[in-house]
């Protein structure tokens, strides 16, 4: 496998390395922080990067927020970024339901959520109308009547053309069953994001891969997803930001999401950081996700 290159302590590979780009696409979870703890160095590595003139944008899969609500996190940890500095799965989502698939015919599908009000709010936000998500309704057991206008369709809305499932909090069997139906029904299978799994509290949890793996399983069918490291993700970020790709850098601590979307994105440069989900070993053996072409201990270590 190719070597990574460490920049931790590295003063001239860090400007080496400074010098190679004019944009940096940071993930959050695990390199900004860690759950709600920031990690160290932080606020001031992005300093650093922005009084240098570098473009830092943030681009994270976690679906359950809005690009607005996300925002607030930042604001209360401090990290210098506006709304409009941030690129959510649910934001990416949004935007090829409304733009990408409404192309051919100028109507936009209406959409079955499985998910939390990350992905409704986004979705409003861009005009695509859509059931299921927070509704209360779905937030109970399944009946026999359930499974009976299920199957003939008569509790089925005509007019669903896309099933989207991001992390729902509050998954259970009639939500599973329902957007089951609208799949065999031919819907659109589309994730915000397909992350096996969620780091939480020091520990791993059922990502949003997983919470929608039950319909991938039963169907025989993947989500197109819309998160790192789908490239309709690159292609959305680099024409609402017109990138130079070969002067962008991407910054993650996962190798099948953060880094794979760098190198499968043909940008400039991946960085890898080990605050987060993968180590050194993780790239270093012979079936790797992905190798990053530099790595740091953490992100505080980017500046000098
Ligand atoms: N999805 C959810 C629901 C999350 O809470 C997180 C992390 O907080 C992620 C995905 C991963 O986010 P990121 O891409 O910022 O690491
Ligand atoms: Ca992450």
């Amino acid at each position: 496998a190719q070597a990574s290159r460490y920049l931790t302590g590295d003063k001239a590979g860090i400007q080496e390395f400074l010098d190679k780009f004019d944009v940096f696409l940071l993930d959050c979870d695990g390199v900004l922080w860690s759950g709600d703890r920031l990690l160290p160095g932080v606020r001031e590595a992005i300093e650093f990067l922005q009084s240098k003139g570098k473009r830092t944008i943030f681009v994270t899969n976690n679906s359950t927020k809005s690009r607005q609500e996300y925002h607030k996190k930042f604001t209360r940890l401090s990290i210098p970024c506006t709304p409009d500095d941030i690129f959510g799965s649910s934001y990416s989502a949004a935007i090829y339901v409304s733009r990408i698939l409404a192309l051919p015919t100028s109507d936009k599908p209406k959409v079955f959520v499985l998910g939390e009000a990350g992905v409704e709010d986004e979705l409003r936000a861009e005009g695509v109308s859509f059931i299921g998500g927070t509704d209360p309704a779905l937030r109970r057991d399944i009946t026999p009547e359930d499974f009976d206008n299920l199957a003939d369709g008569s509790a089925l809305d005509p007019e669903v053309g896309a099933v989207l499932c991001g992390l729902d909090f509050h998954v259970n069997y009639l939500k599973l069953a329902t957007a089951a139906q609208y799949l065999r029904r031919g819907a659109l299978f589309l994730a915000t994001n397909t992350d096996s799994s969620l780091p939480m509290s020091g520990s791993f949890f059922p990502g949003a891969g997983s919470v929608g793996f039950p319909l991938v399983n039963m169907l025989g069918r993947k989500p197109l997803a819309l998160g790192k490291p789908s490239q309709a993700m690159m292609d959305a970020v680099e024409g609402k930001f017109h990138l130079d790709r070969a002067r962008t850098c991407m910054i993650g601590d996962r190798l099948d999401t953060d880094i794979r979307f760098g190198i499968e994105g043909g940008l400039g440069g991946t960085l890898a950081v080990l605050t987060g989900v993968n180590k050194r070993e993780d790239w270093e053996k012979p079936d790797a996700a992905a190798v990053p072409a530099y790595h740091v201990d953490g992100l505080g270590d980017l500046k000098f």
